[in-house]
C-alpha cells in the first residue's frame, strides 16, 4: 500500500490524508450507515486519528450508537459527501470512507459487520465474517 493514502468529497472542497496503513477494514451495514450514506453499508477503513490530516471544511451530524456512545459523521456542506467519522468513546482510531479515496480499489475489507441489520439485497462475500453487531465491544 503506497503511503501516503489520499482521497476526497465529490467537488474537491475536503481533502484528506492518511500517513499509515489502516488498522482494520470493514464493511457496515447498520441501518443508521444506510441512512447516513444513501447506501446498502459503509466500506470503511479504522485509521489511528494522529495519522488523518483533513483538509477544508466539513459538517458533523451526531447520533447515539447502540454502545450509546455518540458517532459524528462527517460530511462537505456543498457536496454531501459522507467522508468520516469519530467516536465519542474511542478517540484514537477514526473511520474513513474507502469510497471516497482516490483510489478505492486498494480497500481490502477483513469483516462484515452489522449483517443482522442488512438488506436481503444486499450481497456479501461469503468467504469474509460475519458479526451481527459490533465485533469490538
Ligand atoms: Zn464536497
Ligand atoms: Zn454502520
Amino acid at each position: 500500500m503506497k503511503l501516503p493514502i489520499t482521497g476526497g468529497c465529490l467537488c474537491g472542497a475536503v481533502r484528506y490524508e492518511i500517513s499509515v496503513k489502516p488498522a482494520s477494514s470493514f464493511n457496515c451495514h447498520c441501518r443508521t450507515c444506510q441512512k447516513a450514506l444513501g447506501a446498502p453499508y459503509l466500506a470503511a477503513m479504522l485509521v489511528p486519528s494522529s495519522a488523518l490530516t483533513i483538509t477544508g471544511n466539513y459538517k458533523e451530524y451526531a447520533t447515539i450508537a447502540a454502545s450509546g456512545h455518540v458517532v459524528y459523521r462527517a460530511f462537505c456542506p456543498e457536496c454531501g459527501t459522507a467522508l468520516f467519522g469519530r467516536n465519542s468513546a474511542f478517540t484514537k482510531l477514526r473511520p474513513v470512507s474507502a469510497s471516497t479515496l482516490d483510489d478505492p480499489s486498494i480497500f481490502r475489507p477483513q469483516k462484515d459487520i452489522w449483517v443482522a441489520d442488512a438488506q436481503p439485497w444486499d450481497y456479501m462475500n461469503p468467504d469474509l465474517p460475519k458479526f451481527d453487531g459490533n465485533p469490538w465491544h
